[in-house]
């Protein structure tokens, strides 16, 4: 029933962006990628499941780049089917110490760039008569570690935003939902483990033994095919009503 419709993924030249892209692919799903770094790999992989891909390399920190991008999928593929609000940065510091730019960049990226994507994708979801918004929240958006100041609170936003344009949008065939992984193996959260291994002076497996162990009881990492396949379920018939919700994929995490 996805065949033939159009996702962008925002941030899937990795991680999870680029595991979410791939499962919607398998569903003949056609793909606008986008995020920074190598986009021939990513795009190849893509297209090797038969179905048509592009890729827009817009700052999602950049109002006026998120307006190209939204023009780009408009004229390209026919406008966005499927929206997934996934790209998203890191910073970890004590609040005193945090950088007021990384703060400025992680409300942008990870929060502001939802509000913009949305607002543009919306009026045509609601012409064509069919939508799905998926917001890459996290656990952050449900509870707190420290040090993490500006994800917490984008992410908490994130989740407000989520539920908000869901009950906007409550009597319509569009619905808007966020998911919140635990930890996933991705090159966000490999710094974290290498910042965990050299202030305990111990080996990657350790430190990632340690990472989960602190905040995961499952000890295993969510991965971006689990994400995928519920993002995949999100987007089916089945969850036509599942409307504002924080999706937990966290080994427990926010069971605690
Ligand atoms: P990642 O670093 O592997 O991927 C991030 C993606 O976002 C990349 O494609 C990158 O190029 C893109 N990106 C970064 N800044 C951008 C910008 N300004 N404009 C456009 N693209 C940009 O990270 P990931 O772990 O896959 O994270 C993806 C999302 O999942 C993020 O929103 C993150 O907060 C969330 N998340 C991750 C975890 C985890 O444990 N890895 C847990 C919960 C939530």
């Amino acid at each position: 029933m996805l065949k033939g419709k159009t996702a962008l993924v925002t941030g899937s030249t990795s991680g999870i962006g680029l595991g979410i892209a791939l499962s919607l692919a398998r569903e003949g799903v056609n793909i606008v990628l986008n995020g920074f770094g190598d986009a021939e790999g990513p795009r190849a992989e893509v297209a090797a499941l038969g179905v048509k891909v592009g890729y827009h390399g817009a700052d999602m920190s950049r109002a006026a780049d998120i307006a190209e991008l939204m023009a780009y999928a408009e004229r390209e593929f026919g406008g966005v089917d499927i929206l997934v609000n996934n790209a998203g940065i890191q910073h970890v510091a004590p609040v005193q110490d945090f950088p007021p730019e990384r703060w400025d960049a992680i409300i942008a990226i990870n929060l502001s760039s939802a509000f913009h994507t949305t607002r543009l994708a919306l009026p045509t979801m609601q012409k064509k008569g069919w939508g799905r918004i998926i917001n890459v929240a996290s656990v952050h958006g449900l509870v707190a570690s420290a040090q993490k100041s500006a994800y917490v609170a984008a992410k908490h936003g994130l989740v407000g935003f989520t539920k908000s344009v869901a009950l906007e949008t409550a009597t319509s065939p569009v619905t808007v939902n966020a998911i919140c992984p635990g930890w996933v193996l991705t090159p966000l959260v490999q710094k974290q483990v290498d910042a965990r291994a050299a202030a305990d002076g111990v080996d990657n497996e350790e430190a990632k033994r340690r990472l989960l162990a602190e905040k995961q009881p499952s000890l295993q990492f969510t991965t971006p095919e689990q994400l995928g396949a519920l993002t995949v379920f999100l987007c089916s018939e089945a969850a036509a009503n599942v409307r504002g919700q924080a999706w937990s994929l966290d080994g427990g995490w926010t069971a605690q």
